[in-house]
């Protein structure tokens, strides 16, 4: 019996055949039609050669092949190994050989890296979205020339899903194996604690290669028999054309794009009544931007969570966005944690402490990396998140800072995102890193790298001087340093190491 996911689409055609699943460009597809390309796909990677265990890679913008791939792969008991689009030849060459993929479906615009990256990594198959070429096999082809009959590849729940890389924030990605167990507990989360319905309308702009878009989004939709609209990638008019003229009900952003959708000159204009849920996770929520929405009567949800979680951990429903403003939530349904004390004592309220995390959506451990997988988990099996937070007395967390991105000021910790917050705070400011940089006297003083808004105007004394009142002394950059963009990951997080690099040594 086939117990993963894979079988989803098949499940759903049988409840809710005549039902939209899939929306993307000006096409959509019932779950009907849904479980009948999935199943042909699998016939059609099988007749490849695909075998149980194999893993299977997708390169592309969002698109519903991805999907379609995923739960064929799933069908087989073959392993999905998302990639992001961003990245370059030699990237993408890397996490083919360190995942072992066999096969690479890519889209038409990946093509020239995929080539190179496949070749390098001894892929066995390419499959391009585009119709055979030389070298490459055709998505439709081998979908088409698939059979219909079931497929009965028994699958357990805690066979290996996906290998998810995470975002590479902090260092090289890691590939976190979820399980079908893992991702389905998570999406169970996601179904218990949010109003998520069957006559949802999912709004998915997010990339797909990234956990939020895929796990916290898609896959719970699609489990409940709601609909999916696919937007191919990011673009924040489209955003908002796409809500109202498909009425959509919910969807999944990081902050950056929630803002970037409120600074079109359409906001005043779209109707956004439709929406019912914004959900906002990947990092904090700015107050501005919980305001600005609020003014439009609608609130955020919160998640924090990350890849090796798959990845939903804690939660704050809608209606506390305003009594719980800044709090990432409680934990999910199924989910526990603890903070513990540097000396592994556990947090009391008001004390910061590193989020352990424990539950059935946690991975196993990285792909191909015992040490990492090892260092990871804490005694008793808790996984380490190195994010560090505070809790209220209601049980309520707050995010504080990555244990790693924190900097010591005249014996004091400083954590970095604390201080961006006050530093976005100046209207002029429209983004903010703040980094620890070498000083004689105090060992290490803040610096802020900020990006000011279009047409605004702010100078360092200005922007140092908002802080005072704000923030302790030893919290207050010493510098600040004004530039035009900073440097970020697909989804859309600030990549402080390449912050430090480019401005810890630059003059003040
Ligand atoms: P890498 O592990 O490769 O350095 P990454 O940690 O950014 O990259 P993800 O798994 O995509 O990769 O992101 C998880 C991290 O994102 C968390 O560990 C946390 O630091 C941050 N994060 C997620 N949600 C929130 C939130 N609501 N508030 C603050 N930070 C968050
Ligand atoms: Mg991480």
């Amino acid at each position: 019996l086939n117990q993963g996911i894979g079988s989803w689409p098949t499940r759903r055609a049988r409840k809710t055949p005549d039902r939209v699943a899939v929306i993307h460009e000006d096409r959509a597809w019932t779950y009907r039609e849904f479980h009948q390309r999935v199943l042909r796909l699998a016939h059609g990677l099988q007749d490849v050669g695909v075998v149980r265990g194999d893993r299977i890679a997708y390169l592309g913008p969002n698109h519903p092949s991805f999907l379609e791939t995923l739960f064929a792969a799933g069908l087989l008991g073959a392993v999905f190994v998302p990639l992001n689009n961003r990245l370059t030849a030699p990237e993408l060459a890397y996490n083919l050989s360190d995942s072992g993929s066999t096969v690479l479906i890519h889209a038409p615009e990946q093509a020239c890296a995929a080539r190179a990256a496949a070749d390098e990594a001894g892929v066995r198959h390419r499959i391009t979205l585009d119709g055979s070429h030389e070298g490459a096999l055709g998505y439709e082809e081998v979908l088409a020339g698939g059979g219909t009959d079931p497929l009965d590849e028994p699958v357990a729940p805690d066979d290996p899903c996906m290998i998810m890389y995470t975002s590479g924030t902090t260092g090289r990605p890691k590939g976190a194996v979820l399980s079908h167990a893992n991702v389905v507990w998570n999406s169970v989360n996601v179904l218990v604690d949010t109003d998520l319905g069957g006559d949802e309308v999912t709004l998915v702009a997010a990339p797909l290669f990234h956990t939020a878009g895929l796990n916290m989004t898609c896959l719970p939709t699609l489990l409940k028999g709601g609909r999916v609209v696919l937007l191919t990638a990011f673009d924040a008019t489209r955003v908002l054309e796409t809500i109202e003229n498909l009425r959509v009900t919910y969807m999944f952003g990081v902050p950056t794009m929630y803002d970037a959708m409120a600074a079109q000159p359409r906001w005043s204009t779209t109707d956004l009544s439709s929406l019912r849920t914004l959900n906002c996770g990947g990092a904090p929520v700015p107050a501005r931007t919980i305001a600005t929405y609020l003014a439009r009567g609608l609130a955020f949800s919160q998640g924090y969570g990350m890849t090796e979680a798959s990845p939903g951990i804690l939660f704050l429903d809608k209606e506390q966005t305003s009594a719980k403003a800044g709090s990432a939530g409680v934990p999910h349904f199924f989910t526990d944690t603890r903070m513990v004390l540097p000396d592994g004592l556990d947090a009391g309220p008001g004390q910061r402490g590193e989020i352990l995390v424990q539950g059935p959506h946690v991975m196993t451990g990285y792909w191909n990396r015992p040490e990492e997988t090892e260092a990871v988990f804490a005694d008793g099996g808790w996984l380490r998140t190195g994010d560090v937070a505070r809790t209220d007395t209601d049980g309520y967390a707050y995010i504080v800072d990555r244990a790693k991105d924190m900097f010591v000021s005249g014996g004091e910790n400083v954590y970095p995102a604390e201080v961006e917050e006050a530093v976005l705070s100046h209207p002029a400011v429209a983004e903010c890193a703040v980094i620890g940089v070498p000083d004689q006297t105090w060992g290490e003083v803040g610096r802020a790298v900020v990006v000011l808004g279009p047409g605004a105007h702010a100078d360092e004394p200005g922007i140092l001087d908002h802080l005072h009142g704000k923030l302790a002394k030893y919290k207050i950059p010493k510098s600040v340093v004004l530039t035009d963009s900073l440097p970020r990951t697909a989804t859309g997080k600030i990549v402080k190491s390449a912050v430090r690099a480019s401005y810890a040594n630059t003059p003040a």
